[in-house]
């Protein structure tokens, strides 16, 4: 009986790899082939498997298949071919899987908490089968990528998001904790659907909701610790800030979404300005939309220009913003919301386009994050290569369909003299002259992994602002030259593990030195504290620690 369970929890289970003594002495014997295999060979055949696969889908059905049984094996075949893989478990794959939720759904792979069982959130927490979780990523599906609201559908995401803690950072799984709180959805073809698995309800919108997320992040803390790491994600953007605003002091949380991907945004800046030889503080920088995404990589591009001398003034003044009903401007008939305020400036002129906005306001980059799709039209690219002699064009919008234009497109059309990024990936593009150019991908993974890191082994409390803008700087430090003429803003994603890692250490120091950081005593070598910290796959082993007493002799004198 011993065995039985060490093989039916992937969290345990080897397959083949268990020893013929484990096998033995576990009582598992005979339950499987004959043969004893290496991680080596296992991986192989899931590996081989995969490249015979051609539908997306398909290889996210078969890749959770694997979580489901084997997690080390799973995470040895992640993080082998983590540049492959990513957009299958990660954007843009787990938007479709997201979608398909329901009917593609195995085995429940995280939390599910409804808005029925307010009073109860702490007995449900106390049914999660681990008792040493740090990390928490936690959303209740009302904005899933650029898809929108798909209710408990959403769950891909925080489980997608936790296995690159995992894959990218080496935070060890049993100690990451995927939620979903349900509170109803609004999209109707899920109210519609049979299959879909959440609570048949629009969304609560009432205090009840508000008290449901405070009783949760109470429940948490309890239950885990003061600084267990809680990450929004994918929240609607009214309460992603709410949220951020009223738990920011409170607990140790940060919302991706704005935080996350402020510091990735912030970092191709700052990679690009190296190519374009240009101080941040010179840049003006026009957004394609306004909403969580735009806000935090606009403010945390005004503290990047302050640190470098700028009055706040002056560099909200060089952002500006367009969205939905055209540019933000004082005294438009649309309203604006309070955080957006600092970026509604002055009109400037008659803007009844994207493109009037860029011939107008004649911006060094623009940075799309509207979730509305192709919208950085030709006439948009080309201006932009008209105004600029390296002109900065970040398509943040994911998936793949919702990005404001594509690789091939911006390059093609600036001669190759652009600086892209994208938040879902592009392949390398081919310019008639036969120079290849490789796209910058924006992905919040560079960001989230390292820092997650570096909270959970610091006691870091609450995290700052100024924790992101480090981050930004580190990884945009990390960018060689080299990659940077091949036209990469980010280190390659084959890099991912020693990125974050590297990231980690910069991180702890910076919140060491600013008393940020509670866990005692402080590790002096914190780049060797980080390495001997982070999980690697390597089986266990399951044999107990058998020895020999020589020379013990037990006949009676
Ligand atoms: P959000 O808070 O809902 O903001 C969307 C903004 O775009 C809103 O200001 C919206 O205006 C505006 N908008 C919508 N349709 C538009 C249109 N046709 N023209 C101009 N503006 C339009 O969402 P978010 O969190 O910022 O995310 C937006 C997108 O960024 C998503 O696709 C997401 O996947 C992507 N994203 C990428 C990364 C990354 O690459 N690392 C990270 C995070 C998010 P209204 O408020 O008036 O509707
Ligand atoms: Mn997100």
């Amino acid at each position: 009986e011993k065995g039985k369970p060490l093989m039916l929890s992937p969290r345990t289970n080897k397959g083949m790899a268990f020893t013929l003594q484990e096998r033995q002495i576990l009582g598992i014997h005979g339950l499987l082939p004959p043969k004893v295999e290496t991680q080596d060979t296992q991986a192989m055949r899931f590996q081989n498997n995969l490249k015979k696969m051609t539908d997306p889908l398909e290889k996210y059905i078969y890749l959770m298949g694997i979580q489901e049984r084997n997690e080390r094996l799973f995470y040895r075949v992640l993080m082998e071919d983590i540049e492959e893989l990513m957009p299958i478990v990660y954007t843009p794959t787990v938007g479709l899987a997201c979608t398909q939720y329901g009917h593609i759904f195995r085995r429940p792979k995280g939390l599910f908490i409804s808005i029925r069982d307010r009073g109860h959130v702490r007995s449900i927490l106390d049914n999660w089968p681990e008792s040493n979780v740090a990390a928490v990523v936690v959303t209740d599906g009302e904005r899933i990528l650029g898809l929108g609201d798909l209710g408990v559908y959403g769950m891909g995401i925080p489980v997608g998001k936790l296995c690159l803690y995992t894959a990218c950072a080496g935070i060890r799984p049993e100690r990451c904790l995927p939620v979903v709180i349900d509170v109803g959805t609004d999209n109707e073809t899920l109210l519609h659907d049979p299959l879909y698995m959440g609570l048949y309800q629009k969304r609560d919108r009432s205090q009840a909701y508000d008290d449901l997320i405070d009783e949760f992040m109470e429940a948490v803390v309890e239950k885990y610790g003061q600084d267990t790491l809680i990450q929004f994600e994918d929240f609607g953007n009214h309460n992603a800030f709410r949220f951020l605003r009223k738990y920011r002091e409170k607990y140790c949380t940060f919302n991706d979404d704005i935080q996350g991907t402020a510091s990735v945004a912030l970092a191709g800046l700052l990679a690009a300005q190296r190519a374009v030889g240009k101080p941040i503080t010179e840049h003006r920088v026009l957004f394609l939309g306004a909403g969580e995404a735009a806000l935090g990589i606009a403010n945390l591009i005004v503290m990047a220009m302050t640190e470098s001398g700028v009055s706040q003034d002056e560099a909200q003044n060089k952002i500006w913003m367009y969205d939905k009903y055209g540019l933000l401007v004082k005294g438009r008939p649309q309203e604006t919301d309070a955080n957006q305020e600092a970026f509604v400036h002055d009109s400037p002129g008659d803007v009844q386009s994207f493109l009037d906005a860029v011939n107008t306001i004649k911006p060094t980059a623009i940075i799309g994050v509207a979730g509305a799709g192709r919208l950085f039209t030709h006439d948009v690219i080309k201006a932009m290569g008209t105004l600029n002699e390296r002109p900065i064009i970040f398509a943040l919008s994911n998936p793949t369909n919702k990005a404001e234009c594509t690789a091939e497109d911006a390059y093609k059309l600036t001669d190759g003299r652009c600086l892209f990024a994208s938040g879902s990936p592009f392949g390398p593009v081919t310019l008639s002259d036969g120079r290849v150019l490789t796209p910058g991908q924006g992905n919040n993974a560079y960001i989230f992994p390292g820092v997650a890191l570096a909270v959970i082994v610091s006691g870091v409390r609450h995290i700052s602002d100024t924790v992101f803008l480090e981050a930004a700087k580190t990884l945009a430090e990390q960018l060689t030259d080299k990659e940077l003429a091949e036209g990469r803003l980010y280190p390659p994603l084959s890099n991912i593990r020693e990125v974050s890692v590297q990231m980690a250490v910069k991180v702890m120091e910076y919140v060491y030195a600013k008393g940020m950081a509670f866990r005692y005593p402080e590790p002096l070598d914190k780049n060797g504290f980080v390495r001997a910290t982070v999980w690697n796959t390597q089986y266990d082993s399951f044999l107990p620690d058998t020895y020999d007493w020589p020379g013990v002799n037990f006949s009676p004198k």
